[in-house]
């Protein structure tokens, strides 16, 4: 009786002594990021491209990275993520988006908060330098949700956020990408006049996107999700894609998934894409994988086009298009960064 008594007593000590403290069970980190989908083939981009992607990407990997691997929120990884490729003219975000029809860089981004749901996003603003900055300030300096314009780049100058001269966001391959729209519009218009239509169906021109965004998972287990975006060359009259709305092109929450999105903007705020993917998983229990699959084919379904990166508590992740690829890459507690560009 004694012995046993014991040995009860040991199992107990031990058991104490291994098990973690409550509080203190971390949860596995990782983060997967998009440079946008497209028409990216091997054929359409070269050798020296594709080392220049592959570099950015494992860069942008690594400053997540970074932050997760302290015990940094995932929030600050998504930002930092965001802001290597926002900084760099390879993508359609913050240096090196995409023009205007009337020649002006108008920028879009968004990021939300998995653990409270709060939410925060810009449109259109001209001047704020890191635009998924200026989402997380209206997230967390502000009651508001999305704000537009030159208000939100006032928003973004008072809260001490980086502003630039808009000259800044300018690349002459950017530029060269509107002069060869607006060709192919005018070739379009004198053939058969349908302006209406060509400006209904963005799909119309050969649009390689390049959309950046983030998910990450951090060592409390919460999950974030951000998108910064030029959107989409030629665009006019103040348009606004899915990028910066909730639901559409960026959403989080730590009950079911982060979501960020990339592709056809209107046909992803069509069919609510990044919250459809949540929707499958929260109530249907869908996998990952099959839940992108479905909302991907639902955007198929309206002739646009993209991909989705996807990233639940459990770490489970998945890097979705319909396009020919999509530039990306994740990285976990290894600390090995992955990335891939072509389907
Ligand atoms: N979704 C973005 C938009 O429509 C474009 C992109 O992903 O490249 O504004």
């Amino acid at each position: 009786m004694f012995r046993i008594k014991t040995s009860i007593a040991t199992l107990t000590l031990c058991t104490l002594l291994t098990a973690p403290a409550w509080g203190d069970a971390q949860s596995p980190i990782r983060l997967v990021i998009h440079g946008g989908a497209g028409t990216i083939t091997k054929d359409t981009i070269t050798p020296e491209q594709e080392k220049q992607y592959t570099e950015k990407l494992t860069e942008a990997l690594n400053a997540g990275y970074a932050v997760l691997n302290k015990g940094g929120s995932s929030l600050e990884a998504v930002q930092k993520a965001i802001n290597v490729m926002e900084d760099s003219p390879l993508f359609n975000a913050g240096k090196g988006a995409v023009f205007t029809h009337d020649g002006r860089n108008e920028l879009d981004a968004s990021i939300m908060d998995g653990k409270t749901r709060k939410a925060g996003a810009v449109a259109g603003v001209t001047t704020v330098k890191n635009p998924i900055n200026a989402a997380y300030a209206v997230m967390t300096q502000s009651p508001h949700v999305l704000m537009v314009s030159t208000g939100a780049d006032t928003f973004a100058k008072e809260q001490g956020l980086a502003t630039v001269d808009p000259a800044y966001f300018k690349t002459d391959f950017r530029w060269q990408q509107l002069q060869n729209a607006i060709q192919k519009e005018k070739v379009l218009l004198d053939h058969d006049g349908k302006s209406a239509a060509l400006f209904a169906d963005p799909m119309m021109y050969d649009y390689k996107y390049g959309t950046v965004g983030a998910v990450a998972l951090d060592k409390d287990g919460n999950l974030a999700a951000g998108t910064s975006t030029g959107g989409m060359t030629n665009k006019r009259y103040g348009r606004v894609g899915d990028s910066p709305i909730i639901g559409a092109g960026n959403y989080a929450d730590n009950e079911t998934v982060a979501v960020s999105a990339t592709g056809s903007g209107e046909m992803f705020i069509r069919t609510l894409t990044a919250y459809n993917i949540a929707a499958q998983v929260k109530y249907r229990n869908t996998p990952l994988k099959d839940a992108a699959q479905n909302a991907l084919d639902e955007v198929k379904a309206l002739n646009g086009s993209g991909g989705v990166i996807v990233l639940d508590k459990a770490g489970n992740y998945t890097m979705s298009f319909n396009s020919e690829g999509m530039y990306r890459g994740t990285i976990g507690d290894d600390g090995k960064p992955v990335v891939a560009i072509y389907r």
